[in-house]
């Protein structure tokens, strides 16, 4: 048996007994930006845009964010003028 085929036995016998991707609960995001009218982005703050890059300082994906398409480009383009002032980081060390 291959060791890539090992792993993942492993995996699923550490999960649940009646795992089955296929009937995994799915449920829907809802983009955080259209959810709340109110929540403008701000690229001067850090704090807001800190949900949206993970710990390395990247840019998280839509399937992470939630967000929909049209709010993802302007948090991307939120968090690369944050870079360029230095609110945020361009990487973590
Ligand atoms: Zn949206």
């Amino acid at each position: 048996m291959s060791d890539k085929k090992q792993k993942r036995n492993n995996r699923n016998m550490n999960n649940d007994d009646d795992f089955n991707p296929k009937f995994r609960k799915i449920r829907k995001k809802v983009c955080p930006l259209c959810a709340d009218k109110n929540l403008v982005l701000d690229y001067k703050n850090a704090d807001q845009l800190k949900k949206f890059i993970n710990d390395k300082g990247k840019i998280l994906p839509r399937r992470a964010t939630g967000a929909c398409a049209k709010h993802q480009r302007d948090i991307t383009l939120a968090v690369k003028r944050a870079r360029q002032i230095a609110v945020l980081p361009f990487t973590q060390e």
